[in-house]
């Protein structure tokens, strides 16, 4: 082989039309993940639209980066499908017509009666040097070839025929150029704390594992009032990444304690839904401002009749009185959005259906309703049982109504899991 181990690649999703408003680049993510199994980075990743100088600039680029580039799109029959002359150019190669796709194609066409139409031989044009990669559901073969140490690779933009194409290549191309490592990755669901303050927390663990073998990297995301540590090793040694990934996630959980949901990426509302089961705990949940997110989340997991009892959406304060039980003159004592209230309504669903454990939230999701005291995002939660443990408090959160809403449903998730942890 003239090409060293591959280690870093680069994915060009060519096409103007994935950079409007309303079509998303997916092939490069079906791609990230075939090749992260191989051990191999993606460094970088662009879009760009169905110009010459735009690609062949892009290109040029990526070969300075990453030792693998892989194109997807742009190997269509009309002039507007620049992939194969803006690579060419740039290796400084030129193009040759290949007699047997283009037989092929006229063989596709003749099979469904019709002739083929002479800009499709376009699609048979290989760079020289290139070996062409069979397309199974479309007209346009793919291409690769070994360049100055790099291997660049040609797909057709549309997934289903993009996806097989890559899976050869992966296991014929890439695959036997890989330097044999693996990446072992472990991912961990946090809560409660702020991403950079858990970061903080942390950071004599990633000192630790920037020192030891294998080499642990994190990488910590926030998503929807979680955050995602993301543990990752590259190894030979599969048994050995694996034991030492268990190892770093025992180290984040004997910090972070009850902030950790889970050390298997495996989400909260199946977690709490575990945890309620095995206690035997059945559950009420009495929203308002997530207007029944909470138990709609509950219920995203299969099995969630075993706990979930009952959900009530007692929007307006009748709706609370009448429900809930919750007394006119304590909504009026206190408003609808406090601590009294979310007591109330927690109390009121538990005592009303008998169940163990009742969960309340009330809040302001905006944009208006907001005042000085209470502005948008202040969400109270509340949490009867089980037995006599009970919990409520006063949140405040910010971002768009939408955003207020999951911030609202993870914290009252989480604080049911605490209360439950606890008691
Ligand atoms: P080919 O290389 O097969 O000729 P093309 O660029 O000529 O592809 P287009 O007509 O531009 O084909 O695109 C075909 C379809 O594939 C379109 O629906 C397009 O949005 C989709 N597509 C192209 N690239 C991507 C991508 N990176 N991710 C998701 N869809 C894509
Ligand atoms: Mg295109």
């Amino acid at each position: 082989l003239t090409v060293g181990a591959l280690r870093r690649a680069e994915i060009i999703a060519v096409g103007s039309e994935l950079l409007g408003a309303d079509r998303t680049d997916t092939n490069s993510l079906v791609i990230t993940q075939g090749l992260n199994d191989l051990g191999i980075d993606v460094v970088a990743k662009a879009i760009v639209g169905d110009r010459f100088d735009d690609l062949a600039g892009v290109f040029r680029d990526a070969l300075g980066r990453a030792d693998l580039v892989i194109l997807t799109g742009g190997l269509g029959p009309t002039d507007d499908d620049v992939t194969r002359d803006a690579v060419a150019r740039v290796v400084g190669r030129t193009l040759h017509e290949d007699a047997a796709t283009v037989d092929g194609l006229r063989q596709r066409f003749a099979n469904r009666g019709l002739a083929m139409p002479e800009s499709n031989r376009r699609q048979a044009l290989v760079i020289d040097g290139a070996a062409l990669v069979s397309n199974g559901q479309g007209t346009a073969p793919g291409q690769w070839f070994e360049w100055d140490g790099r291997v660049v690779v040609l797909l057709p933009g549309p997934p289903r025929e993009m996806r097989p194409m890559f899976e050869y290549i992966a296991r014929e191309v890439v695959a036997p150029r890989t330097a044999g490592e693996q990446v072992i990755r472990r991912s961990l669901r946090l809560v409660g704390k702020s991403e950079s303050l858990f970061d903080e927390m942390l950071q004599p663990l990633y000192r630790k594992w920037a020192a030891g073998r294998p080499v642990i990297e994190p990488t910590i995301l926030a998503a929807s009032g979680m955050i995602e540590l993301q543990l990752h090793a590259s190894t030979r040694e599969l048994r050995e990444a694996e034991d030492a990934l268990a190892a770093a996630a025992e180290d984040v959980a004997a910090i972070l304690e009850l902030d950790v949901i889970s050390q298997s990426g495996r989400p909260l509302e199946s977690v709490l839904g575990d945890l309620l089961r095995s206690r035997r705990l059945r559950l009420g949940v009495a929203e308002s401002c997530t207007g029944g997110l909470v138990t709609s989340r509950l219920t995203d997991v299969p099995g969630s009749s075993d706990y979930v009892e009952r959900g009530v959406v007692a929007y307006s304060n009748r709706a609370k009185t009448e429900l809930l039980g919750v007394p006119e003159e304590l909504i009026a004592a206190h408003g609808a959005v406090s601590e009294a209230v979310a007591v109330a309504m927690a109390e009121g669903i538990r005592r009303m259906s008998g169940l163990d454990v009742g969960l309340a939230v009330t809040g302001i999701a905006g944009p208006g309703g907001g005042t000085e005291a209470k502005p948008v995002g202040t969400v109270a939660i509340a949490v009867e049982g089980p037995d006599r443990a009970r919990f409520a408090r006063l949140f405040r959160f910010t971002g768009s109504r939408d955003m207020i809403k999951i911030f609202a449903s993870t914290t009252a998730l989480d604080c049911l899991r605490r209360t439950i942890l606890r008691a």
